[in-house]
């Protein structure tokens, strides 16, 4: 990373989520911020890159990832994982809490952003714990979190199993405009590797049924509509959570939802090859929810998509399939997974995908909203849209390497960005 003074990225496509345009401009950077856009600026003097044929968009945000710091830093740390996120093209990244000591505090929140300051790599937004220790009993420090710099809470990892602490959570938030992200997944059932269906039986997986997800969607529904807070669905993985999403939405509930990548890419058909690689947590579904979701995306009932990095050592996943750790590393393959299965496939056009990574978890997380717009901060990311490329372990900027994605053809690329004062190219020979 060096430091620009002026720079002048000239002809490439400019993408504008809030507008849903795309347009040829040259954009003019000065002091970390954006000085000008328009048609063929002058600018001499200026550091001029060539655009054209590029394109160019706001910063990525990822609204749910797992940085492992404190207490797994062998699998990833906030410099490593920051790291990794700017290679995505995610300026902004939000840890979730379910790190060792879990992030319940307003100290831990503190401890999170004054590392990520250090490393100066992509900037990160705190996700606090809803409850103490996320065990699921005691509210957790939610004001004084928020007041230290924490977006949202949730005890990802786990649902908050009682209503009554649940409702607390929802009302305490909703005092303080915050929203609670619930990581959907019924207590009781037993713990699936793989969704109950014809797949999970034929390869005799321990299996857990949709119904888990979606009956825990479907509870904090409910039970935000009786609130009045503010509720976010975290990964949403099958079609009966799309379906209760778009009822609650349309009812009035201030419901919103993600996704990741890997729901609308894969399907449980994968774990055919017992490659530990591809146990998430939910588990990937049918092919059918797998169109849910993107239908779910394409119609808006879904609003945003977010990684779910999920760092795990080498060691952790090198064993049996049932007691493999769940989640894969997420960043440097989301935006060409989406681009190939949502823009290429013709069910997004490119600004609404590009909004559902930069204006939709903005909106939600009340940030700034991404744009590259004179005066803005300079936070944007430069695509080669016609790469064509193959992702290999010696390009891993995590500290983990467990992906299923090694090997496979990707669509469009990451070439680089800015992020205030800093450029950051990752261009590796293709
Ligand atoms: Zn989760
Ligand atoms: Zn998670």
């Amino acid at each position: 990373m060096k430091k620009p003074e002026r720079v002048l990225l000239a002809g490439g496509r400019v993408v504008d989520p809030g507008n849903r345009r795309v347009r040829i401009w040259d954009v003019l950077i000065q002091d970390g911020r954006i000085a000008k856009v328009g048609k063929q600026l002058r600018a001499t003097g200026a550091q001029r890159i060539d655009c054209r044929g590029k394109h160019i968009a706001p910063g990525f945000i990822d609204m749910h990832c797992h940085l492992r710091e404190p207490g797994q830093e062998d699998a990833e740390t906030i410099a490593t994982g920051t790291k990794a996120a700017l290679a995505g093209g995610f300026t902004k990244v939000c840890p979730m809490p379910n790190t060792d000591p879990p992030i319940d505090s307003e100290a831990l929140v503190r401890f999170e952003l004054a590392r990520a300051k250090e490393a100066g790599f992509a900037r990160v937004y705190p996700i606090g714990s809803c409850t103490k220790a996320r065990a699921g009993k005691e509210l957790a420090e939610i004001g004084s979190m928020k007041q230290a710099g924490a977006v949202a809470v949730s005890d990802d990892g786990s649902w908050v199993d009682d209503p009554q602490v649940m409702r607390r959570v929802l009302e305490y938030c909703k005092a303080f405009d915050l929203p609670v992200i619930s990581h959907c997944e019924l207590t009781g059932f037993p713990y699936g590797v793989a969704n109950e269906g014809l797949v999970s039986t034929r390869l005799g997986l321990a299996a857990g049924p949709d119904v888990s997800e979606s009956a825990a969607a479907a509870r904090d529904i409910l039970l935000a509509e009786f609130t009045h807070a503010r509720l976010h669905i975290a990964h949403v993985s099958c079609a009966a959570t799309v379906s209760l999403i778009r009822w609650a939405k349309a009812r009035g509930v201030q419901v919103t939802a993600e996704t990741c990548p890997h729901y609308f890419t894969l399907t449980d058909a994968a774990l055919e090859t017992f490659d530990t690689n591809f146990k998430v947590n939910p588990p990937l579904r049918t092919d059918k929810d797998r169109q849910a979701v993107i239908d779910g995306l394409a119609d808006g009932t879904i609003d945003a998509i977010a990684t779910d990095h999920a760092p795990h050592t080498k060691s952790a996943k090198e064993v049996e399939f049932d007691i493999a750790p769940a989640g894969f590393i997420g960043f440097e393959t989301a935006f060409s997974l989406g681009y190939e299965q949502l823009v290429l496939a013709k069910k997004l056009s490119l600004a609404d995908y590009v909004s559902r990574m930069t204006t939709a978890p903005a909106r939600i997380l009340g940030l700034p909203m991404p744009c590259l717009q004179p005066g803005a901060d300079a936070d944007l990311v430069i695509l080669d849209l016609k790469a064509r490329w193959t992702w290999t372990r010696d390009q891993v900027f995590s500290r983990s390497q467990n992906s299923p994605f090694f090997g496979r053809q990707l669509h469009g690329r990451v070439i680089g960005g800015f992020l205030g004062h800093k450029q950051f190219w990752f261009l590796h020979p293709a």
